[in-house]
């Protein structure tokens, strides 16, 4: 790990299992000069079960920016960092995507050490398509704001991904049948690669019956892709009058929608209704 420059590695860490962490993880952890971890304790509790010794760095969401200039100029100067998030891989719904920019700016060598992720874990059986699938991490929190981002994601073809709390999935599930239709293809991965790990494969329907008021654990939710007839062009159409509905009063965004696509002012306005109503529910 010599060089004029330090490098930064990227390091995955397990989600669960203490035993998915992998060999070369270890070893740049046993190595490296310094560990920025979303959590120092968190982070010292693993490396302590490794009999690993290394000196930590906080490096979480609220301060990655301040501390900058500060990790940059370690690195500048031959510090060699491993990047360490709570859980998974760094950058994926966690602290860190500051930092690897700035390296790259700086011509500092950026290194993954790949392993562990929700993401790809839920997605290898979850038991739906997994390309194209479309990661869209955590949803807004809260309701007025989850449906409307939801919208914008219904006519998705990928298998869409998303991470979600225990104590919001009822409610997001309760939208997403909503605005996705209930009988929608979807699954649900729970505590993976722990204990009471259950991946349930059903409409969004069945999920929200099964999840129950109060589940318990880390949750991520995969949705099958659209597979209606709507064209590219529907889906434009659509994009478009939202956009401008979010705007201006109603028939001025259908006036200049027919303006801005060249279709008709009455077909418009039917469909503009129709997403009215669709995004009210
Ligand atoms: N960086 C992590 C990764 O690579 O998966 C994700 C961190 S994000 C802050 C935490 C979210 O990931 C949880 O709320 C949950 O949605 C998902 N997650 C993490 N561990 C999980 C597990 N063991 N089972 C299911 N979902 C998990």
């Amino acid at each position: 790990m010599a060089g004029a420059t330090g490098t930064l590695y990227v390091v995955a860490t397990p989600i669960g299992n203490l035993h998915d962490i992998s060999a070369r993880a270890l070893t740049t952890l046993r190595t490296v000069d310094l560990v920025a971890a979303e959590d120092t304790r968190h982070t010292g509790r693993l490396l302590q079960h490794f009999g690993i010794q290394r000196p930590l760095f906080a490096v979480y969401e609220h301060n990655e920016q301040d501390q900058l200039p500060q990790l940059l100029q370690r690195l500048r100067n031959g510090t060699q960092i491993a990047l360490v998030s709570d859980a998974g891989t760094p950058l994926i719904s966690d602290p860190g995507f500051p930092l690897v920019r700035a390296c790259h700016a700086a011509a500092i060598p950026v290194v993954p050490i790949p392993g562990p992720s929700a993401l790809i874990a839920a997605l290898s059986v979850a038991g739906l398509p997994t390309q194209p699938c479309y990661f869209a991490g955590f949803p807004p929190r809260k309701s007025v704001a989850r449906q409307a981002w939801l919208a914008e994601h219904q006519y998705q073809t990928a298998t869409l991904v998303l991470y979600e709390s225990a104590q919001r999935v009822q409610a997001c599930l309760q939208d997403l049948c909503d605005i996705f239709g209930a009988d929608r293809p979807a699954a649900c991965a729970r505590e993976l690669t722990k204990r009471f790990e259950t991946i349930v494969q059903g409409s969004l329907l069945d999920i929200l019956q099964q999840i129950g008021p109060q589940p318990k654990g880390e949750i991520v939710l995969l949705i099958a892709g659209d597979t209606s007839e709507r064209s590219t062009a529907d889906l434009e159409t659509d994009h478009c009058l939202r956009t401008l509905m979010a705007e201006l009063p109603l028939k001025q965004a259908v006036a200049l929608a027919a303006k801005l696509l060249t279709q008709p002012k009455n077909t418009l306005y039917q469909r503009a209704l129709t997403i009215q109503q669709q995004d009210r529910k």
